[in-house]
């Protein structure tokens, strides 16, 4: 059997998701920061005057890859900590199982376990996570 995660480790996950969040955004701005590319810079200017992570799907077309993949897993972090504020948090959004704790530790926005997770890649253009 797994056990759901306790409320220690939702403290430790949560910690954990948020510091990503922040490493993650510190990333794409440092990305940002070497392109003086006006339409960039106007993007940049409106990403932290509006704090909008929505425009940056704007940001899909352009080819940086490194970024594009940075917005991705931001999107999967701020779903984690989503799910955690509704206490939806460690149950798989799939089939609704308790994700296993371990599984949650290596990977705090896993939102599926992982026989949902290897069913879902199978299926169709990979979702990146591990
Ligand atoms: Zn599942």
């Amino acid at each position: 059997m797994t056990a759901a995660p306790s409320p220690a480790d939702l403290r430790t996950l949560s910690e954990r998701l948020r510091a990503r969040h922040r490493e993650l955004r510190a990333e794409i701005r440092a990305q940002f920061a070497d392109h003086d590319d006006p339409e960039l810079m106007a993007l940049r200017n409106r990403l932290e005057d509006t704090d909008d992570w929505a425009v940056a799907d704007a940001m899909a077309g352009l080819d940086i890859a490194m970024v594009a993949r940075d917005i991705a897993e931001i999107a999967e972090v701020e779903a984690a900590l989503k799910r955690m504020a509704d206490g939806r948090y460690g149950r798989c959004v799939t089939c609704d199982e308790p994700i296993p704790s371990a599984r949650l530790h290596a990977y705090p926005a896993a939102a599926r376990c992982i026989r949902c997770q290897e069913a879902a890649e199978r299926k169709g253009p990979a979702v990146a996570a591990p």
